[in-house]
């Protein structure tokens, strides 16, 4: 492949994150008719922040990591996976330059201020890039996530200079954090952490950020030999602060950070300046007092300096082994083995050793797949269980593994549960040898008809994994072939996946009774026409029917040149005509809460794009409902909740501090009807206080703990636990879910050009990472609305709406139609949009009383 096309490729593959988020739940639905799949995936309605990243370094194939390379290779060159700045390191330990250790100047208040800088924008870290170019040295710390990721991420990254404490969200930035390469990578700025050495590989993982000149203030106190190393005990011993370390374990993908965290996370860096002055202090006087040669006077403050900068040298490297799961799974069986030496018959047993193999290697090939960490998809313990108590249904499975982890609330976990069949496969032995499962595996996870979203996670387990397991037996030759096949199949299963399957656009038309064009539409709305009588056939190919009752409008009348334009399958923003995706421009979030007539005109607002301009527009608007939130003061997500009956007879129900956030409630609920029994009772009265408040603080019951579930849970996790708990489970306002789903029944097209397969998903659920449950100020009274999670956009999108129509009626929707058209054009500058596509669209249209839109007429289908 040239490097051009592997740039293109490699770009194709990011941008299509973002679509795996957006199309997955489409893509769900499109499958369930044919196969019916037994285990709908979980990542089909859940969304983690890591998703919204379009490159990653580090992914979960089985491949090894790839380092920064400084410059291109000139021909000759052997390529090297080395240090990108091993020379400029060793250039630092080989003269090293005494005046550096210079950590304070003028003034210093050791006191941390109220005020910090939150960097979440590009600009704003461009800014801090360039504050800290101008730095002698600054302080560094970082934070990463790990349970719900394969190999961890950067959460946060908190910098201090003398002046300011920056807290930089690695998240919301991750794609550009290669801003601040240069200024962790120059030599003449010295970084200062404490105990650096996870800091170093992290920052290569995630960002190919290499630290070059680094003074460790835990190294220092190795050369001071201090009685402790940990940084808690420098705080105290030198600066008299204390810090609660509980912290390092917390949650760090939360978003806002807890007050508590983001002090937590300023204080690991803030007060690193003043203590590396005050230990190089110490090391030169130890230098004074233990050396009669003046040339040794600095050789503690060296021996420091030295060890810190070999830290930097370290590189990051990708674990790897003969076979998945294999160091695991030894490792487990042999403290097994070592806890129960009296007990034979579980060491005899070669069955109970032979599943906790198969059972790591599927966990981990299901840890890269769903990019979860293996120990969040089946705890040690877990395997430990099913092997030796050999379950036989996929109940007992499941009690099984919430009985060995009794302490969790998040098990069994949603990759177990999601693929509960498999694992019963598994263990039931009805997949033959391990070398055989794991293909098997990912290709029903991975396949064509694959279960479960392809991500840049996992998206290169398919390029790489045939050719990790058949190594041994291919030849070379094989070896290329096979892989330049895969590779193939791989890209264009990606693309079809991810695309739109069939031409979008039929161009079939209809015309009125008079013989006037009135559409181009798809075929299937011409067949509902048909099949109801209320249109004739006038053309066979391409297909045209004509109306036989008077449409009420006419296209010319409203100026909609639009719909008689027939339409071209490519994407509108730059042509490509290989793949595409529909592209709403009014975010469904709004959309589905607009009356129904004003929804109809569907075809206007979704448009064509490739996975390229898709990205840079669904970007763009994901931006501005931001600034649409900021303006109608209506927030993202939903903060607090309170059941509506409590808080009407409870006064002060809406006083700042009354409700819970969905998540809290519905995880709570969640253990407690699972482990309720189990749990500790400290533990279980924790969980029933946050599920009483959002009662308002009474007493509950069973039934309210099974009614609280479902507050936050998506409508397809809803109709999920129905389906399992083989009832219904009672909706209160499940007539109004009838109505939002009503238009399904429209023709199927919706009302004008080929539109059939968008309807389904109008959940609202657009992208929301899953931990923002307090992100945004406002009290809001949940209503309950099966159509809308609470994790997500919808209640917001719900209350703009409202207050739209309240305030300005349809005019105040259409104004803001014209709003997101002139954001879509604005971010794309789409060069092939149709003839008569306008930003001003007035959306008034319809074909009288025929029309499923028609407000006060309803079709009758019979
Ligand atoms: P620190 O700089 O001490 O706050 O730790 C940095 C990161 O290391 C944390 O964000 C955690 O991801 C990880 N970490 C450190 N110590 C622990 C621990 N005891 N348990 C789990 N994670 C830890
Ligand atoms: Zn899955
Ligand atoms: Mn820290």
């Amino acid at each position: 492949m040239v490097v051009n096309e592997k740039v293109q490729l490699a770009i194709t593959v990011a941008s299509l994150v973002a679509a795996t988020v957006l199309f997955a739940a489409e893509y769900r639905r499109r499958r369930r008719k044919p196969t019916s799949s037994p285990s709908s995936c979980y990542l089909h309605s859940e969304t983690k922040p890591q998703f919204g990243f379009k490159r990653v370094l580090a992914d979960n194939s089985y491949s090894g990591f790839k380092h920064l390379k400084k410059k291109k290779l000139e021909d000759g060159d052997k390529p090297s996976n080395s240090h990108p700045y091993e020379s400029e390191i060793t250039a630092l330990l080989e003269n090293p330059r005494l005046d550096e250790f210079e950590f304070l100047r003028g003034d210093y208040s050791l006191e941390m201020s109220d005020s910090y800088v939150w960097v979440e924008t590009e600009s704003e870290l461009k800014k801090l890039a360039e504050t800290l170019a101008k730095e002698k040295v600054f302080a560094v710390d970082t934070e990463q996530h790990s349970l719900r990721s394969f190999l961890g991420f950067t959460a946060l990254i908190q910098i201090s200079t003398q002046e300011e404490d920056f807290l930089v969200d690695t998240i919301a930035l991750h794609d550009v954090m290669s801003i601040l390469r240069p200024v962790f990578s120059n030599p003449d700025i010295c970084k200062v952490f404490h105990g650096a050495d996870n800091d170093v590989i992290w920052l290569q993982r995630d960002f190919h950020i290499y630290v070059v000149n680094m003074f460790d203030t835990a190294k220092a106190c190795e050369v001071l030999a201090k009685p402790q190393r940990s940084l808690a005990y420098l705080l105290e011993s030198v600066c008299g602060v204390s810090t609660n370390k509980l912290l390092q374990r917390e949650d760090w993908r939360q978003r806002p950070l807890s007050e508590e965290m983001v002090r937590y996370a300023r204080t690991d860096a803030h007060y690193l300046l003043y203590i590396a002055d005050t230990m190089t202090a110490e090391l030169r006087q130890l230098g004074t007092e233990d050396s009669s040669s003046t040339d040794d006077k600095f050789s503690f403050l060296l021996e420091a300096s030295r060890r810190s900068n070999m830290t930097c040298l370290q590189l990051y490297t990708k674990e790897t082994e003969d076979f998945p799961g294999n160091a695991a799974a030894s490792s487990l069986i042999y403290r097994h083995l070592n806890g129960h030496e009296d007990n034979s018959t579980i060491s005899l047993d070669p069955k109970f050793q032979e599943l906790v193999r198969e059972l790591c290697a599927w966990r981990d090939l299901m840890a890269r797949i769903h990019d979860e960490s293996t120990r969040y998809v089946l705890s040690d313990q877990a395997v430990i269980a099913l092997a030796s108590n050999h379950p036989s249904t996929p109940e007992e499975i499941h009690d099984s593994i919430a009985q060995a982890d009794l302490a969790s609330d998040s098990t069994p976990s949603a990759v177990i549960c999601s693929h509960l069949d498999d694992v019963f496969q598994l263990t039931q032995h009805k997949l033959g040898k391990l070398d055989v499962i794991l293909p098997l595996v990912l290709d029903k996870c991975l396949g064509t008809e694959g279960t479960c979203p392809i991500s840049v996670f996992n998206y290169s387990l398919l390029i790489n994994f045939n050719t990790k397991l058949t190594t041994n037996r291919s030849t070379p030759k094989r070896h290329k072939s096979l892989k330049r096949f895969t590779r193939k199949t791989s890209r264009d299963l990606f693309v079809k996946k991810f695309s739109c399957k069939a031409p979008v656009y039929h161009n079939c038309r209809i015309y009125a009774n008079d013989g006037r064009l009135l559409c181009y539409c798809d075929r299937r709305k011409l067949e509902w026409y048909m099949s109801r009588g209320l249109a004739k056939l006038v053309e066979e190919d391409p297909l045209a029917i004509m109306l036989l009752f008077e449409p009420k409008g006419r296209p010319e009348d409203e100026g909609n040149d639009f719909y008689i334009q027939s339409k071209k399958n490519i994407c509108v923003g730059c042509g490509e005509g290989d793949h595409y995706l529909r592209y709403r421009i009014i975010p469904s979030c709004y959309r589905v809460h607009f009356p129904e007539h004003l929804k109809s005109h569907r075809s206007h607002d979704i448009v064509l794009l490739c996975v390229d301009c898709h990205e840079v527009a669904h970007a763009a608007a994901e931006r501005y409902k931001k600034e649409v939130a900021k303006e109608f003061g209506i927030p993202l997500f939903v903060r607090r909740v309170l059941d509506s009956v409590e808080c009407e007879s409870s006064a002060g129900g809406d006083s700042e501090d009354a409700g819970v956030s969905p998540l809290h409630l519905r995880t709570a609920a969640m253990a407690l009807l699972r482990h309720g029994n189990r749990m500790p009772s400290s533990r279980r009265e924790e969980l029933l206080q946050t599920v009483k408040m959002y009662y308002g603080g009474r007493d509950i019951t069973e039934e309210d703990l099974e009614k609280a579930l479902l507050i936050g849970m998506s409508p397809h996790e809803r109709r999920k636990l129905e389906r399992k708990k083989g009832v219904s489970l009672k909706q209160e306002n499940s007539s109004n879910d009838a109505d939002a789903n009503s238009f399904e029944e429209a023709p199927p097209g919706g009302d004008t050009n080929g539109e059939s397969s968008v309807v389904g998903d109008d959940s609202g659920g657009d992208g929301a990472p899953e931990l923002n449950d307090t992100q945004c100020n406002g009290n809001i009274l949940h209503q309950q609305n099966s159509k809308l999670s609470l994790l997500g956009h919808g209640p917001h999108g719900k209350q703009v709406v409202e207050y739209l129509l309240n305030e300005y009626g349809e005019d105040g929707v259409r104004d803001f139609c014209q709003r997101w058209r002139k954001v879509f054009v604005d971010a794309l500058h789409p060069r092939h949009l149709p003839g008569g596509w306008d930003v001003t669209h007035s959306g008034r249209r319809d074909f009288g009383e025929f029309s499923v839109y028609n407000p006060t007429k309803k079709v009758s289908t019979g």
